[in-house]
């Protein structure tokens, strides 16, 4: 058995591989960029080594650095995960010659798959179901144009060595066809070193099929059920599931079937997945993955195996440990994908630190994560921050339950997309499985949620404000802001930015309690049975009750509602925080965002209150006022500057 494994990645899958590892007693090594020293993987493997700085091409894709970490780690097989390396024959190659065991299939069964072309020749002279197309030798553009017109309109052009989505071109117009192809050709010798592309007929709205196969290095194969991966978003998957749902046992039964032709076809080892395109009565193979794939989850939730585990044995010689009989499905099984990116601005994605990321913890929820509170996310590889994957005895069960589970998933910090997959797993459209791979690009709005900022999230932030600012000022009783004057009714003024929104609260103590709370041009409501804790708060505000879960970062308070979540900027003077007075000379921002205008120059007189600097921030505008009378000593960002959170943005001299 192999006795130390070096990971070749980073993130979620090299957190997941230990883990099997370490409960096979297999010694773990991790290699990390200067960009993730501090990373989760690095802290989970028993040893780690430095392969290089952040830039993925002289680090976790630079064969020499990662060979030479396994030679001084002693590490006797390399996993190479999913991304990076994981399909890339040399890789394999290099290491299988530097005596590594390397987990994963032999190299030339990877090269089989490396050109779209020579691939989809092979698996329809096999006899597998493929669209029709052109995947022909000759390559000049004039031939191709000609053999896109004899093959008809819509039609996706492919790089033949390409991958991950990269360089396709849907043509729907004829006098689309020259430009399109002239672009793929320059795409594709730019991005992969190979202009050859591949012309197939393009189906407006399939599901993705694929299935998980499996085969020893003594010839024999099994495949552990399909999967449907179609709700995607420009050819990235964020859900995926096992059993694939509405498919016609059987097309079930063929799909199937075919998966293994093609991994007989070229000799497979190792795990793999064929994926297939079904327009709803055929399917048609597209491509093999020769790796672990990341939605290999849902198949271990619906089969009770450990794919990893079985790649490490199958790589030590032992042969596959069930036959195809022996393998069970049970219930269904649907992944997540919780990526770093912002929904509500175009998947913008984001990065930067953590300083909240809870995973749910619930029974039959499983979080594979590479990222938790605290955490650092580097802007120089993939936004996957980890996946939720839930089971159940049914299909329905399990979409409620995985939403159920990304409800209470709580990130602060930087944006994530949680909340907008719950509501994709929530939509008829999905339960009713009339999705297909287009949904999202076509109707991404529908999923975009409300807009609205119900009365009750700035009443419950403002409660929790106080609550916090009262417990951090307890050690003086003058700075008590909890408003205990005895008989006296003292309001206090909450006002906060929210989805594009300024909304203030005005809340009125008596006693020491709070009683009403005055939202900004609304009457005021009742307050009861107020509870804030330290993560959170409960209120009857006029006859309803609510309770949500809060966090308070700076002048940013986090507030999850049921399922949605809300992020209120806190614009209250006597914060000091969002007003830029927080230090003497020293201008911060609190929050990134960019530089709308500057309004004065080094060497300007100021007055207190003088406007130096706009900063867009979270869809506003936020004016920076001067603190205090001076003199501008330095302005550190220029009009049209991204501003990362906590910069000094201008310096003053007081008079
Ligand atoms: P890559 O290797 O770059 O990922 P694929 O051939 O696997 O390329 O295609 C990626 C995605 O493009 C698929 O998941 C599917 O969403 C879409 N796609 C590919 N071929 C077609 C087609 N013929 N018709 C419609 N969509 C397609």
């Amino acid at each position: 058995m192999i006795r130390s494994l070096l990971v070749a990645n980073r993130g979620e899958i090299a957190c997941r591989i230990f883990r099997t590892a370490r409960r096979m007693n297999v010694r773990t090594v991790a290699v990390y960029s200067d960009a993730d020293a501090g990373a989760r993987h690095v802290q989970e493997a028993d040893e780690a080594v430095r392969i290089g700085p952040a830039a993925a091409r002289e680090s976790y894709l630079d064969i020499e650095a990662l060979l030479a970490a396994a030679r001084t780690s002693g590490a006797a097989a390399v996993h190479p995960g999913y991304g990076f390396l994981a399909e890339n024959a040399d890789f394999a190659e290099a290491c299988t010659q530097a005596g590594l065991t390397f987990i994963g299939p032999p190299a030339a069964a990877i090269r089989a798959m490396g050109s779209k072309i020579l691939a989809k020749r092979r698996m329809a002279a096999a006899g597998v179901p493929v669209l029709p197309g052109y995947a022909g030798e000759q390559q000049d553009l004039a031939h191709l144009e000609r053999e896109a017109r004899t093959l008809g309109l819509p039609l996706i052009i492919k790089p033949a060595a390409g991958g991950g989505g990269k360089g396709m071109q849907i043509v729907r117009a004829d006098g689309e066809l020259p430009g399109a192809l002239a672009a793929a050709r320059r795409l594709a010798e730019s991005a992969f070193g190979d202009g050859a592309l591949l012309l197939e007929r393009y189906l407006p709205a399939p599901r993705h099929l694929e299935v998980q196969v499996f085969a020893d290095q003594h010839g024999h194969f099994l495949h552990l059920g399909d999967r449907d991966c179609s709700i995607q978003r420009r050819h990235q998957k964020l859900i995926e599931e096992a059993p694939a749902p509405a498919v016609p046992a059987e097309v079930r039964a063929r799909l199937r079937a075919a998966a293994l032709v093609v991994a007989r076809e070229i000799g497979y080892v190792s795990a793999g997945t064929v994926e297939f395109l079904f327009d709803g009565s055929e399917f048609y193979f597209m491509e093999m993955n020769t790796r672990l794939q990341v939605e290999h989850t849902v198949t271990e939730a619906v089969t009770g195996l450990d794919l990893v585990e079985w790649q490490l044995r199958v790589a030590a010689g032992e042969t596959l440990p069930l036959t195809q009989d022996q393998v069970r499905l049970s219930g269904h099984a649907i992944e997540a994908r919780v990526c770093a990116e912002d929904p509500a601005r175009g998947f913008l994605p984001s990065a930067g630190r953590l300083a909240l990321l809870e995973w749910p913890r619930l029974d039959s929820v499983r979080v594979d994560a590479g990222f938790g509170s605290g955490d650092t996310v580097p802007d120089n590889y993939d936004s996957l921050l980890g996946k939720v994957i839930a089971w159940a005895g049914t299909r329905a069960e399990a979409a409620a339950r995985l939403a159920s589970a990304l409800d209470v998933t709580y990130c602060a910090g930087i944006a994530t997309n949680e909340r907008w997959l719950a509501r994709i797993l929530r939509a008829p459209v999905f339960l009713e499985v009339r999705h297909d791979i287009a949904l999202l690009d076509r109707s991404l709005a529908e999923f975009a949620g409300p807009d609205t900022v119900p009365v009750q999230v700035p009443v419950l932030a403002a409660l929790a404000l106080h609550q916090a600012s009262a417990a951090g000022a307890r050690s003086s009783p003058w700075e008590l802001a909890d408003g205990f004057t005895p008989n006296l009714i003292l309001p206090i003024a909450y006002s906060f930015a929210c989805r594009a929104r300024r909304i203030t609260v005005e809340l009125e103590y008596r006693n020491g309690q709070p009683v009403t709370a005055t939202p900004s041009g609304a009457q005021p409501e009742a307050l009861a049975e107020v509870q804030t804790g330290e993560q959170t708060v409960a209120a009857r505000i006029g006859s309803q009750r609510h309770r949500a879960r809060y966090f308070i970062a700076a002048a940013r308070i986090y507030l999850w509602l049921g399922a949605a979540a809300y992020e209120l900027l806190l614009d209250d003077p006597r914060t000091h925080e969002f007003s830029a007075t927080a230090a003497v000379g020293g201008l911060t921002t609190p929050l990134p965002g960019m530089v709308v205008s500057v309004a004065v120059g080094v060497g300007a007189r100021v007055s207190a209150g003088d406007v130096l600097m706009v900063i867009e921030a979270m869809k506003m505008e936020h004016t920076i006022t001067a603190p205090h009378a001076g003199t501008v000593k330095a302005i550190h960002f220029a009009r049209g500057q991204r501003v990362p959170e906590g910069s000094e943005l201008l310096e003053i001299t007081p008079e």
